[in-house]
């Protein structure tokens, strides 16, 4: 793709910083395996080298949530135990069991759909049966639950399937002290102990995501679900910083100015004119927009390096591009904006653009656009 110089605007991914969280995760969780949460491009990262690198650093599990994304690790020569959750009818059942792939499975229909494929490919499924434990979304519901764990021992018996994992998600972990949290736990427990009663023996017994194992050594169990920690985000920001958690942010967001002009004070600025400069001054053009994933509600807060300065989004993000008032301050086309980093450079981080956004971390990173290339360090 040429050098970053070359380029309008680029994420910087540091393959190294990611090894490192790995192996802080990895720690942290002492004792249990880590699982490296690659969905959704690695929450935007770039999956297979994430996954790579991941695995390298000793990631023994990788995660997605369609069948898809780990079908896609497969191409891409990546093998080792992988689980997908993200159940849709008539998903490429059969190919995931043909690629050995770990299926999520909360519902007796879905086993049953399952089955047929392990009947089709003529080989055993690998499926992690996922209990309802409280979050509401996916799994089975407690009085589901003895009936499909009956199933799926009886297709384990006939050589079908192979149960190797017994799972669920927290609702708020992010939010320690949650009174759910507490009751989610005794309703894993209670979902694990059923599945032992009817003869399951999962190899993994899993639960806690990002801020579970940041935060409640005792939802660890067998195996601990690392996504946005791994990419050096803090999931509870609230509480401390990535370097608080031992993490480093692994992507940084850099474009170059596109222009840079002198207006005269009272000059409107980008769509709405919700910004007017408020007398001469510079003005910088960022060539991202919202099609980048720039929040466009980070009109007018969102923060950006510049010049040795923080700078903030003057007037509306638009599709491909915004602007930012430099003032007096000297700047030519090419400069850099930096738009988040680690932060340890003077850059916001991307948790200052989620705050500016009125949103979370996760979704700041996971939107950036395939029109920015990564460039892997
Ligand atoms: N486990 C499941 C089922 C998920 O859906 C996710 C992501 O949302 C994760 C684990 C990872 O969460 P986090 O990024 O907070 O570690």
């Amino acid at each position: 793709r040429g050098e970053p110089d070359a380029l309008r605007a680029w994420a910087e991914i540091d393959l190294a910083a990611l090894r490192a969280n790995v192996r802080s995760l990895r720690a942290r969780a002492a004792g249990a395996e880590v699982m490296a949460v690659v969905k959704a491009d690695a929450y935007g990262h770039g999956m297979i080298p994430c996954a790579r690198a991941a695995r390298e650093a000793g990631a023994t599990w990788l995660g997605t949530a369609t069948p898809d994304e780990a079908l896609a690790l497969r191409a891409a020569g990546v093998d080792g135990p992988v689980l997908c959750w993200l159940w849709t009818p008539g998903g490429p059942w059969r190919e995931a069991v043909e690629a050995e792939i770990d299926i999520s499975v909360s519902a007796r229909w879905a086993l049953e759909e399952v089955v047929a494929a392990a009947r089709a490919a003529g080989r055993m499924a690998r499926v992690q049966l996922k209990a309802d434990t409280g979050l509401g979304r996916n799994g089975c519901q407690p009085a589901d639950w003895p009936e499909l764990t009956a199933a799926a021992r009886a297709a384990e018996r006939d050589g079908l399937i192979r149960v190797t994992g017994v799972w669920s998600h927290f609702a708020c972990a992010d939010e320690p002290g949650h009174p759910s949290i507490a009751a989610q736990l005794t309703a894993y427990r209670q979902a694990l102990a059923t599945a032992e009663a009817v003869g399951l023996r999962p190899e993994v017994r899993h639960l806690a995501n990002s801020p579970a194992t940041l935060t409640l050594p005792e939802s660890h169990f067998d195996l601990v679900r690392t996504g946005v920690a791994m990419y050096g985000i803090s999931p509870v920001p609230q509480l401390g910083s990535p370097a608080d958690y031992g993490l480093r942010p692994v992507m940084s967001l850099v474009a170059k100015l596109a222009s840079v002009k002198r207006v005269p004070g009272g000059h409107g600025v980008s769509y709405g004119h919700l910004y007017t400069t408020p007398g001469e001054t510079t003005l910088g053009l960022v060539p991202l927009g919202y099609a980048d994933g720039i929040p466009r509600h980070a009109s007018g807060t969102g923060p950006v390096l510049v010049a040795g300065k923080w700078r903030t989004v003057a007037g509306r993000v638009a599709m491909d591009q915004f602007v930012v008032d430099l003032g007096g301050d000297a700047a030519e086309v090419g400069d850099r904006a930096v738009l988040f980093g680690p932060g340890d450079q003077g850059e916001p981080t991307a948790e200052d653009w989620a705050r500016a956004a009125g949103t979370i971390a996760y979704e700041i990173v996971t939107r950036i656009g395939a029109r920015v290339p990564r460039v892997y360090t």
